[in-house]
């Protein structure tokens, strides 16, 4: 059995292990792969389908619709949602070897060049966003006509809801509030990408957009099931710590229920896809970091072993910034009428025009890949042997279970077969393995994150049981084949 003593985390063996088992790989790497790029590799690609099932049943449960829009869009697009002028990075040049990097905590002006050690200058504000055409011009001067076929690569995914909003209102029956969600690419021309999943051009964002009459964000119908839950909340003033969510909205600290609401829902999804919850806090945004869209904005941090607490989620209160820029620039009256509350001697009620507010929680799902493979990554010792483990959430492991013939014998390995076949036919995702000694075999599903193992033997081909080992304590018991489906959830 593994020591609690013995368990201790390497800070490389889980890009190594990410590289060799096929959950990540670096893009374009027979050509010498590029900054800010990654491909997940077959493991990968399962585990982060389960991760964004998991999202997506969690908030379609909580009543969000789904939608999915494009990637590319048009020019004005970004200009009604502030994009073309604001979403830009400051960013530095290294004078000897021409680097650009990003102005952050580590590197401005009077630092020396990261790469070369050289002398830095200021390169300006730089747009992260991916420009592209649509269509062609054959006016290749006539700036108007360029104008036209101007396209960018979408850096969020929550236009695409904004400007189906009118359509989205109908669908909900002229009620507000509702939600939409979207999962899809989001591309950020990133200036200085070396961070592995931290900080790529190309990611996939899970976004989850809350509309709201202003008047009611102060008045979430479901506050109550969430106000005793603690959290440890990081103000942009004052002192941080730990807080119930009521005492926080109460005192201040988050400025209405709905904001409040939505960052526990955060909290919820992470833990229960397996982030613990002593490595997650909520930081807020000081103004100068905000967006240009944000009028209050909360990250959901990591405690990373290597890059210390990172962003992984970012809950936003955009206000009606996104719907009243489009309304104008489109041309279109977005406003929706809400019934107001009836004064005191009043007896009519009376009708308001309002633009809705939106909340919204946006997921990086790479940055929680990353966060789940670190946190979930072990070594420990048992016996004379390392092992190296994966404790993923049976919710989330790429693979539920393996199944092996004891021995390499034909008679084994036919009702293995069998047993596997049965398995791969229901909704549970199981691999086969008869190479190597069964000690081997098991370490392999170990570093993978499987949670069982379930192996065929003699006393199978007697009674139909077989034993299924667990991956954490490495306990085994014996199982009837007609049980399996029940044991394995
Ligand atoms: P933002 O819209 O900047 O608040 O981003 C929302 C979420 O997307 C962040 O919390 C990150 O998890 C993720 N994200 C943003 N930029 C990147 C990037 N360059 N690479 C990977 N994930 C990112």
């Amino acid at each position: 059995m593994a020591s609690a003593s013995s368990k201790e985390r390497s800070r490389d063996g889980i890009a190594e292990l990410a590289r060799r088992r096929g959950f990540l790989w670096q893009a374009f790497e027979i050509y010498g792969g590029a900054s800010g790029f990654y491909d997940y590799g077959p493991l990968g690609a399962l585990l982060k389908r389960r991760v964004e099932e998991a999202w997506r049943k969690f908030y379609l449960r909580e009543g969000f619709y789904e939608i999915e829009t494009t990637n590319v869009a048009p020019r004005e697009i970004f200009e009604a949602s502030g994009h073309l002028e604001s979403f830009t990075d400051r960013a530095v040049v290294c004078k000897h070897c021409k680097s650009f990097f990003r102005v952050s905590e580590g590197v401005d002006v009077r630092g020396k060049c990261p790469e070369c050690g050289g002398e830095l200058e200021a390169a300006g504000e730089i747009n992260l966003m991916f420009q592209t055409r649509i269509g062609l011009s054959k006016e290749e001067r006539d700036e108007e006509a360029q104008e036209k076929t101007e396209g960018y690569l979408r850096p969020e995914t929550a236009q695409g809801i904004f400007i189906n909003f009118q359509r989205l209102l109908r669908f909900n029956r002229d009620k507000l509030p509702f939600g939409v969600i979207q999962i899809g690419k989001a591309y950020r021309n990133e200036i200085s990408p070396r961070k592995s999943l931290i900080r790529l051009r190309e990611f996939t964002m899970a976004e989850a957009e809350v509309f709201v009459d202003p008047g009611e964000k102060s008045n979430h119908p479901r506050f109550d099931e969430v106000k005793d839950r603690m959290l440890w909340f990081v103000p942009s003033e004052g002192e941080g710590g730990e807080k119930s969510l009521e005492e926080a909205v109460r005192s201040g600290i988050i400025s209405n229920e709905y904001l409040g609401y939505h960052i526990v829902k955060v909290e919820e999804f992470l833990e229960r896809i397996g982030i613990p919850r002593d490595k997650l806090r909520f930081r807020q945004h000081r103004p100068e970091e905000m967006a240009h869209y944000a009028r209050d904005c909360w990250d959901a941090e990591f405690l990373s072993d290597r890059y210390g607490w990172m962003e992984i989620v970012g809950v936003a209160d955009r206000g009606d910034y996104d719907l009243s820029s489009h309304a104008s620039h489109s041309n279109t009256d977005i406003g929706v009428h809400v019934q107001l509350p009836a004064r005191e001697g009043e007896t009519v009620k009376t009708k308001a025009k309002i633009t809705p507010h939106v909340i919204e929680p946006s997921y990086g799902i790479d940055r929680i890949i990353y966060a789940l493979l670190e946190s979930s990554f072990y070594e420990e010792q048992v016996g004379k042997e390392k092992r190296k483990v994966l404790r993923l959430k049976n919710e989330i492991a790429p693979i539920i279970a393996a199944v092996f013939p004891l021995l390499n014998r034909d008679e084994l390995k036919s009702k293995a077969k069998e047993v596997f076949q049965m398995l791969r036919d229901t909704s549970i995702f199981v691999e086969y393995d008869d190479s190597g000694s069964i000690g081997r075999r098991y370490r392999r599903q170990d570093e993978i994150g499987t949670p069982y193992c379930i192996t065929i033997d003699y006393e199978t081909l007697a009674d139909d049981t077989v034993t299924v080992r667990e991956r954490d304590t490495m306990k085994q018991v014996r199982v009837p084949i007609g049980k399996l489906e029940e044991v394995l959830v």
